[in-house]
């Protein structure tokens, strides 16, 4: 079945969906121009990846410090090995555009990553590579099942009582491993007519009682646009639990404001926010203190990670993840295995491999603190424990 969609960039894409009878379409493919790569996106527009979502047209100066700072996030591959002293690696950088998934990374985790270390492991999480562009078996643009799994407009269902909302599809860091780097954002936003249809379908099914705010990064949303939906969801009488999975706390910690932890506050539901941190150099004071004002807002605080070969697929890199998660009050839940996304084939870490890297951590640090690794399989009812 031929299925047309947008991409985040604007970018028309045709996928080639099979179905198996009662398994929707569990294998997804793009269909390419190139037989030499996967050209997924031939052009884009950096302004619409470029501002935090609701926020495009605001005037600067009625901007929040966090709005300030995404928008001062840097773009250009070129400036970022500048700022580290590997202006000298210039020529091999991957063209700008070539896989449509541009650079972007706040300057407050850049100054985290180390000066002249081309092997950074923040660094080669967002740094574009020549590898992006090689068509490797497996890795398709859809891994997980997305699209199958839609439920009503940017609602995603694949769990029993648990609904996900695309709430919009900016990111204020660029993840070069995203699993949904090639969503078509731009069709499946559940922010679409003011929350209507996705509002309205968790509330026709009472079997939903976990609401989990997805993207893109949810908080890249203003607060007031959250606050927009949590009004909405609060007439929903079978909700209990409201899930947050972002990455702004870490890769821009000056999200976590006034405003926001006042919002958190008064959510009718215990509040649990999922971060996602690969890498102990990920955490610094900033980070910690936007945990501790998590915390103190009320939030649970779990970690999930991505297994990213060269970044953290050592046992020390993992045990001083772990540790420096729980110094702030986050507990490391999950150690994803990389989705098999198109583009992402050169951060995989094989299964053996992996399970021998967390059989030599749970002999090193505490059982509580070893996280689970598991992997998401489309049209699989839950995440297969490894
Ligand atoms: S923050 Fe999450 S959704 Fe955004 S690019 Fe990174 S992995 Fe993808």
């Amino acid at each position: 079945m031929l299925r047309c969609a947008t991409n985040r960039w604007g970018k028309r894409l045709k996928w080639e969906i099979d179905e198996k009878a009662g398994v929707p379409a569990i294998r997804t493919r793009m269909i390419t121009a190139s037989p030499r790569r996967a050209q997924y996106v031939a052009d884009e527009n950096p302004a619409a990846a470029c501002n935090p979502a609701e926020t495009d047209s605001a005037p600067p100066r009625n901007l929040r410090r966090w709005q300030q700072l995404w928008r001062d996030a840097v773009v250009d591959p070129h400036e970022l090995l500048e700022l580290l002293d590997l202006g000298h690696l210039a020529a091999t950088l991957l063209p700008a555009g070539d896989t449509g998934f541009a650079l972007r990374v706040p300057h407050g985790f850049v100054a985290r990553m180390r000066r002249g270390d081309a092997a950074d492991p923040l660094l080669l999480q967002v740094l574009p590579q020549a590898a992006e562009l090689l068509d490797v078996a497996g890795f398709i643009p859809d891994a997980v099942g997305d699209l199958a799994a839609r439920a009503a407009s940017g609602v995603l269902q694949k769990y029993h009582g648990r609904a996900l909302l695309i709430a919009t599809g900016s990111c204020a860091v660029h993840c070069r491993y995203c699993f949904r780097r090639h969503f078509p954002y731009a069709e499946e936003t559940a922010a679409a007519n003011g929350w209507r249809d996705a509002v309205g379908h968790i509330r026709g099914d009472t079997g939903i009682d976990e609401v989990i705010l997805s993207g893109g990064d949810p908080l890249a949303l203003s607060t007031p646009k959250l606050a927009e939906l949590s009004d909405a969801l609060a007439s929903v009488p079978h909700l209990r639990r409201l899930r947050i999975h972002t990455r702004l706390p870490v890769v821009l910690p000056e999200r976590v404001d006034e405003e926001f932890g006042a919002w958190l506050r008064q959510l009718p539901w215990p509040v649990a926010v999922v971060l996602h941190a690969n890498h102990a150099n990920e955490i610094d004071g900033g980070v910690a203190d936007a945990c501790a004002r998590l915390r103190a807002n009320g939030a649970s605080l779990l970690n999930q990670s991505v297994l990213l070969r060269g970044i953290n697929d050592t046992v020390t890199a993992l045990a001083a993840l772990s540790e420096r998660l729980f110094d702030c009050g986050v507990i490391p839940y999950y150690l994803h295995q990389l989705d098999h996304v198109a583009g992402a084939a050169h951060f995989a870490v094989n299964d053996a491999a992996a399970r021998d890297l967390i059989e030599a951590l749970r002999r090193r640090i505490s059982g509580y603190l070893v996280p689970r690794l598991v992997r998401e399989t489309a049209g699989e009812p839950g995440k297969t424990l490894l």
